[in-house]
């Protein structure tokens, strides 16, 4: 299995620390809004080599951290009125909606930064001990110039890069390029305690902890997207082998970017958008599909049309797996026949499937897999109909799902929208009440409606409003 390590920037054999066990680790979203597009694409790539790795018989330890103390997240706070918590809470439990419905496993842990600031004080306690930061007035940097592979990953010079920050930003500082490892409480800011006064972490030091503490000093995959090479991911290298003595991750994997019509997303052009509004128009899968159609090192471009094109291809693969299920429900014959057992159709899906492990083995190339994936499709359309046997049928089906599978590409969506939920059916049977009584019939027949979608249906008794499920 070979995979592209932006470390030493090619394409490795993999070899795992511990024998078929692979402990990994992706930088998981800044939680202040719902996930975009964008941030879906770590997410379903990272969760698809995983998924690879499981069916090849490794066990994966994955961890993806939230992080949910930041800039955006305490002005998003502050717009609202409410405390950082509030709005963290709210959009973790959002994204984790969004990642189920993507299909994404749940990570073996999901730590949380506010959850891990004992263990983040202690690492720069320790980076302090050793000359690899120091302080200056409740602010603690990392000296750069301590860790003399400072720029390995991304290939960055140390002196390049103080040559290029042309406005000298902090007086406090050693050197230009060192960063914050903690910062001074700044007032009506959340804060903790700190030997250093009260403040909260650098965003940098979660990723150096977390991995550490869940998964160990050495692990054997880092993952993000490639925006974070530099300095997010350069900076973790430093304070992780700074403090382990140890080469941190062995294996650096980062994924393209999703660019919008060509261009890229940014909230301020307008062409921004978020996992949520996408699913309005085209269901998950469809999303997860269009993501795995493109190499998940090369930047992919969202448009209306390649939603389209990715639904259409996926329900290819739909009808042939209902086409399948409906002949085997309906098949007059229990087990195979000597004509069926003497096709070359098993010989030929057997080939497919391992041109499929040979491009997933080849730095995880999901686009030539997904032809694969075609190819056994058209196969199975040209060899069944009503005569066919179910152990055949059956047997087509189980070798078309098995590679679907690993991909995570055919799967039911639990529609949190249509699930029921009990309180907010009783909060909405109260706002009609009130339209009712203040004779807004129009949004009291909105409601009624809206309840009626999501298979909820009211009725007016005389001892007040019951309701059912369809
Ligand atoms: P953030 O919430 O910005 O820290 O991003 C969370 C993850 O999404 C990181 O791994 C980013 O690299 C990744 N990411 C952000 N924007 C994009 C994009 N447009 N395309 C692909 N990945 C992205
Ligand atoms: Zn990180």
């Amino acid at each position: 299995m070979k995979l592209y390590n932006t470390l030493t920037r090619q394409k490795e054999d993999f070899k795992p620390l511990e024998e078929n066990k692979v402990k990994m680790y992706v930088c998981g979203p800044t939680v202040y809004d719902f996930i975009h597009i964008g941030n879906a694409r770590p997410y379903v790539v990272f969760d698809t080599i995983r998924r690879y790795f499981e069916y090849k018989g490794y066990k994966v330890e994955y961890a993806q951290n939230f992080t949910d103390v930041d800039d955006k997240i305490i002005n998003r706070a502050n717009e609202e009125g409410v405390e950082p918590t509030v709005i963290a809470d709210r959009y973790i439990k959002e994204a984790l909606k969004d990642a189920k419905a993507l299909n994404v496993k749940e990570p073996t842990y999901a730590p949380r930064v506010t959850q891990e600031i004992k263990e983040i004080i202690e690492m720069i306690q320790t980076l302090i001990e050793q000359k690899n930061a120091y302080e200056v007035d409740g602010t603690v940097f990392f000296d750069t110039k301590s860790f003399k592979q400072y720029g390995k990953l991304s290939g960055k010079k140390l002196d390049e890069l103080e040559i290029g920050s042309r406005i000298k930003l902090d007086d406090a500082k050693k050197n230009e390029t060192d960063f914050v490892l903690w910062k001074p409480k700044k007032e009506g800011e959340i804060a903790w305690h700190s030997p250093w006064g009260e403040g909260r972490p650098g965003w940098h030091i979660e990723c150096s902890v977390m991995a550490k503490k869940y998964l160990g000093e050495e692990i054997d995959i880092h993952a993000g997207g490639e925006d974070l090479i530099f300095p997010h991911h350069e900076n973790e290298i430093a304070q992780s082998e700074c403090c382990n003595h140890k080469p941190f991750a062995r294996y650096w994997l980062h994924n393209g970017f999703i660019n919008i019509d060509n261009e890229k997303m940014s909230k301020s052009k307008g062409n921004f958008f978020t996992v949520r509004d996408i699913a309005k128009e085209v269901p998950y899968d469809v999303i997860r599909f269009f993501i795995l159609c493109g190499h998940y090192r090369a930047p992919i471009n969202f448009s209306r049309e390649a939603m389209e094109a990715s639904k259409k291809s996926l329900d290819r693969i739909k009808n042939c797996v209902n086409k399948l299920n409906h002949l085997i429900a309906n098949a007059t014959i229990d087990n195979m026949t000597e004509e069926e057992k003497n096709l070359d159709i098993f010989k030929n899906i057997n080939s497919y499937k391992n041109t499929f492990e040979e491009e997933m083995d080849n730095d995880f190339n999901t686009s030539n897999a997904i032809t694969c994936i075609f190819e056994i499709v058209r196969l199975i359309n040209s060899a069944i109909n009503e005569k066919c046997s179910k152990e055949f049928l059956q047997n087509l089906l189980n070798e078309l799902t098995s590679l679907c599978n690993v991909l995570g590409i055919l799967y039911k969506i639990e529609d949190e929208e249509q699930s029921v939920n009990v309180e907010e059916i009783e909060e909405l049977i109260a706002k009609r009440q009130e339209a009712k009584k203040n004779k807004d019939y129009k949004l009291a027949d909105e409601i009624r409606d809206s309840l009626k979608a999501k298979g909820i249906i009211l009725k007016d008794t005389s001892a007040g409003v019951v309701w059912s499920k369809e």
